[in-house]
């Protein structure tokens, strides 16, 4: 299986790394991470994808969270940033691939992080929700099973 306090540690430690003291990053793991037998490089395109757009439409000295929770049979994380958030409007749309919020303005961006990030979600059996506010910030939440569903990515199961 996946050490995932150490996964996500190192993640993390890269991140501090690039985003320097422009933003202040929170870690926390909690409850049963054993037995995750996830794909690594699924989980760790997921969590690029998400931790890039928090910190990318977060202004400078924000404030950015990842909190892993173990369960049972699943893992639960979600980034949380208090950035600009996204408009209501726009917030169905956005996992399709070249959707973009009306809000970001001057921010460069192609449009695709999310919808990757949803891409490899769905190939490991799991969901991901968003919940924003303009003005207030955005939460992305991914649940995973722990056991890779590897009938997923044969063939014959589509
Ligand atoms: P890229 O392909 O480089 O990731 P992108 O960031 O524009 O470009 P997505 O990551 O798919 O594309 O995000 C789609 C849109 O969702 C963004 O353009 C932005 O409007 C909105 N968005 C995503 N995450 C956040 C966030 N944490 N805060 C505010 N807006 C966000
Ligand atoms: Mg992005």
């Amino acid at each position: 299986p996946l050490d995932l306090l150490q996964f996500f540690a190192d993640l993390i430690e890269q991140e501090r790394e690039t985003t320097g003291d422009r933003h202040e990053l929170i870690f926390q793991i909690t409850g049963h991470t054993q037995g995750f037998w996830g794909d690594r490089g699924l989980l760790q395109q997921i969590f690029i994808n998400l931790m890039s757009n928090a910190i990318k439409y977060s202004p400078d000295g924000g404030t950015v969270e990842f909190h892993l929770i173990g369960k049972e049979s699943e893992v639960i994380f979600y980034i949380q940033d208090r950035g600009i958030g996204i408009p209501i409007k726009d917030q169905e749309n956005l996992f399709q691939s070249f959707c973009r919020g009306s809000n970001v303005d001057t921010i460069p961006g192609t449009g695709l992080g999310l919808a990757i990030a949803k891409g490899c979600v769905e190939l490991h059996g799991g969901d991901i929700t968003l919940f924003s506010e303009v003005g207030q910030g955005t939460k992305v939440t991914v649940s995973l099973p722990k056991v890779f569903p590897i009938d997923q990515l044969s063939p014959s199961s589509t």
